[in-house]
């Protein structure tokens, strides 16, 4: 395993390189690699000194539209907007969602495939050229709020900048929860609310971070309960699969922030990595 010096590293491009995997922490984020902006107004808690999640409500509702659209399967996509700064330190803004309508259906299984990507990628040159990837979101129908082992994995290696995020959402309970890195590993944080469309926001809808840790406790977060379903979901897939992921390595090679493409021939053929990446400059 390669270590590598946290934030001051910088590549042959002069970009920072990525920090640290073991330690990766909301708390490394550089204030002044962001631009400023004040945040708009929200609900569902208050503006604290450290980075903090707004998600718009017209995102959510497209999440909870997506993932009740086919209750018993999960589905995913990822969360799209920029990294701000304000008085109060660095702060998340989730603007938009794009349906990972390229997944496979086998299995039900959330996974980024090649298809996956490409699609995101063609909405993000299209639709949002200013934005970037901020994390994503999948959802868990009847099982809870919490990370699998698979998805610990995904964060990883496709969302490990130390400023995305995870949101899962179980569309039979009504619940979702973000997730973000602290200590090294994606942990629940209560995230804030601009109320940009009418949605309905009560508080079993965002289950707090005890409550989650507490469900986390019950349940395990080694696996995904899933009820009625073989135990293939959130496994990673056979090796043999190309557009799946492997454990332990990467499915695709980690842009270094700033970096906007892959260098050509570096992607297994028909394959792309999130090219919003990286911090505007
Ligand atoms: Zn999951």
């Amino acid at each position: 395993m390669t270590t590598k010096t946290p934030i001051d590293a910088t590549d042959d491009d002069g970009s920072l390189a990525p920090v640290s995997r073991a330690n990766r922490d909301a708390a490394q984020i550089v204030v002044t690699d962001w631009p400023r902006r004040d945040m708009p107004a929200f609900t569902g808690g208050a503006r604290e000194p450290r980075y903090q999640v707004l998600v718009r409500q017209s995102v959510l509702n497209k999440i909870h539209r997506h993932g009740k659209s086919v209750e018993e399967t999960e589905v995913c996509g990822v969360l799209v907007g920029n990294v701000h700064h304000d008085a109060a330190g660095p702060w998340l803004y989730v603007e938009q969602a794009i349906e990972g309508n390229g997944a496979t259906e086998r299995a039900a299984q959330v996974t980024f495939t090649a298809e996956t990507w490409a699609h995101i990628q063609l909405v993000m040159d299209r639709d949002y050229p200013d934005r970037r990837i901020l994390g994503w979101y999948h959802t868990h129908p009847g099982f809870g709020i919490f990370l699998s082992d698979m998805d610990v994995f995904i964060q990883d290696n496709f969302f490990g900048e130390p400023w995305q995020v995870a949101l899962v959402y179980d569309p039979k309970a009504g619940e979702e929860g973000l997730f973000l890195w602290r200590n090294g590993r994606p942990q629940p944080d209560p995230f804030l609310v601009e109320s940009d469309e009418p949605g309905r926001i009560d508080p079993h809808h965002h289950p707090g971070p005890r409550r989650l840790l507490r469900h986390a406790r019950e349940h395990g977060v080694g696996r995904c309960r899933r009820p009625r379903r073989p135990p293939r979901r959130h496994r990673a897939p056979p090796a043999h699969d190309p557009d799946a992921p492997r454990a332990p390595g990467p499915l695709l090679p980690r842009l270094a922030p700033g970096r906007r493409r892959l260098p050509a021939g570096s992607a297994p053929p028909g394959t792309r990595a999130p090219a919003h990446h990286a911090p505007v400059r």
